[in-house]
């Protein structure tokens, strides 16, 4: 029991355990060792969490946007100084490569509070002049917000949420996924270290039913931000409408990767299989299906293939590591469970499949999967239009742009997706006409914090990012004020 880290929740500025004297192990993916233990918390710790956020709500509020702004300037700054840390627990956590770690999750856990520190202190009340009048929009706080996050970004995506809401003058409760506990808790260290008032931000450990589900109900709650998968986001806004509270819901997706016959397959291939397989492929943006115009259909799969089967799977730890574990391995049976669907319904596997070969005999308990490439499925088929959110791409020739457009529309999901091309006009275009919150053209993942970010159909609801994070953790009141 003496390596396993034991963490508590972080209430009103103190560590506490659960009422409850439950806990849930995390493992390590990479090996399925435990490494640490989180409180099993319940509704009793959320009403404490909601409680301090209350009481901490007034002094919050009061502050100017430019004086909460420092703080998350200093939040920043202090993640910075700890950027190593982070790096090291999030690839220990989620079993993901340290390289991946430290430039992806580490850096922007840091630049979002960076980002939002920079926003507040640019931020205005609008003014709209009538004849007559002068209509002035202030931004109030909506109240306590809720934030839930999912498993495959953790302080990436808590940060992104933390960083807007208390900006924009909200006190926070935050329920992390239980298997990625523990950057939350650095987070929370931070936080302490630098001394935000107590009760502005606060941290529940637990699960997503006896954690969750009472932060998502609570009546003193007025905001939810949550990711994570589209079933669950249903509970959510199930849970949360009777409330009448505001909602953004960012959930998953079945994003299409179109390459165009015009395309320099050999330029484009470093950036095609980044969008396959970054993060072992569970990253909501990743492009799972790629659809490949047909004239170029056998060499992109040649240059494809090799590219993947070279592919460095193995010890997380490792520099060179360039696909690690998957989550879980309740997660990884998911994953091969639709391999062998894949195969069922007619799909030939080009590599991968299963685990990959020669992982070490340290590693052999944790939860591989190695890059997985299908071909052959109808586009239409499960595998082709379900969220698998693993290493596994499925890939489908189309003969002109309209088909292409309308396979990438064949899903309930709508997120994201790319297009690969030399004619950077007509990429744009047939951008216009898929169904999806984001379109990168001869890019992927090529973020700007100041667009709006979120998913149409089953992908979700509402958007963050930018000045829509601001609108979103805000109630815009207009005073009209007649001359
Ligand atoms: P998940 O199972 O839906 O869980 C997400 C969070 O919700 C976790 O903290 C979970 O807690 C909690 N939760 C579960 N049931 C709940 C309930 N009834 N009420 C309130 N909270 C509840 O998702 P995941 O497996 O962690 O994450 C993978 C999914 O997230 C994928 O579908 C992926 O596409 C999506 N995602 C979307 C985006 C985006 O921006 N659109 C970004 C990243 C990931 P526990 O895990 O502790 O039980």
């Amino acid at each position: 029991m003496s390596d396993i880290i034991e963490l508590s929740n972080f209430i009103n500025g103190e560590w506490r355990p659960a009422y409850c004297d439950h806990w849930i192990d995390d493992f390590s993916p990479a090996n399925g060792a435990q490494i640490a233990r989180i409180p099993c918390s319940s509704g009793e710790d959320i009403d404490a969490a909601v409680e301090a956020a209350l009481d901490a709500a007034e002094g919050w509020r009061n502050l100017s946007i430019t004086e909460r702004a420092e703080w998350l300037e200093k939040i920043a700054d202090a993640l910075e100084n700890r950027a190593e840390e982070v790096a090291q627990l999030e690839s220990l956590d989620t079993g993901k490569p340290i390289s991946l770690a430290r430039s992806v999750d580490a850096a922007r856990s840091v630049a979002n509070f960076r980002f939002f520190a920079e926003q507040g202190r640019n931020f205005d009340s609008e003014i709209f002049e009538m004849s007559d009048a002068t209509n002035r929009v202030v931004y109030k706080p909506v109240g306590v917000a809720g934030l839930i996050t999912p498993w495959n970004l953790p302080l990436y995506l808590l940060s992104w949420k933390v960083a807007p809401a208390i900006l924009m003058g909200n006190t926070v409760v935050a329920k992390p996924s239980e298997m990625t506990p523990m950057t939350a808790s650095l987070l929370a260290e931070v936080i302490e270290d630098v001394g935000l008032p107590k009760g502005v931000f606060n941290l529940v450990h637990g699960n997503g039913l006896d954690a969750g589900a009472p932060l998502t109900s609570h009546p003193d709650v007025n905001l939810i931000s949550f990711t994570g998968g589209t079933t669950t986001g249903r509970e959510v806004a199930k849970s949360a409408s009777s409330g009448f509270k505001k909602l953004s819901l960012e959930l998953g997706g079945k994003n299409a990767t179109i390459i165009r016959a015009d395309v320099d397959i050999e330029a484009m291939m470093p950036s095609i299989v980044r969008a396959s397989f970054l993060n072992q492929g569970q990253v909501c943006l990743c492009g799972s299906r790629i659809l490949i115009h047909e004239s170029i259909y056998d060499s992109f799969i040649d240059a494809f293939l090799n590219t993947v089967s070279n592919m460095v799977v193995g010890d997380p730890a490792d520099e060179h590591t360039e696909l690690g574990a998957l989550i879980s391995a309740a997660h990884r049976d998911k994953v091969l469970s639709y391999i062998d669907l894949a195969e069922e319904e007619g799909g030939d596997i080009l590599c991968g499949g299963g685990a990959p070969v020669g992982i070490p005999e340290a590693f052999q308990e944790g939860y591989w999967v190695s890059p997985t490439v299908i071909d052959g499925l109808p586009p239409d088929s499960r595998c082709a239009t379900e969220e698998i959110f693993g290493p596994v791409v499925t890939l489908h020739p189309f003969s002109d742009d309209q088909e292409a457009i309308e396979i990438a529309n064949m899903t309930d999901y709508g997120l994201a997706g790319s297009i690969w091309t030399a004619d950077s006009d007509a990429g744009s275009a047939m951008a216009e006409q898929i169904d999806s919150g984001m379109i990168w053209v001869n890019c992927w993942l090529h973020r700007d914090l100041r667009v709006p970010f979120g998913g149409v159909k089953n992908s979700g609801v509402g958007r963050e990012g930018g000045r829509w994070s601001l609108g979103f953790f805000s109630e815009a009141i207009n005073i009209c004020v007649k001359h």
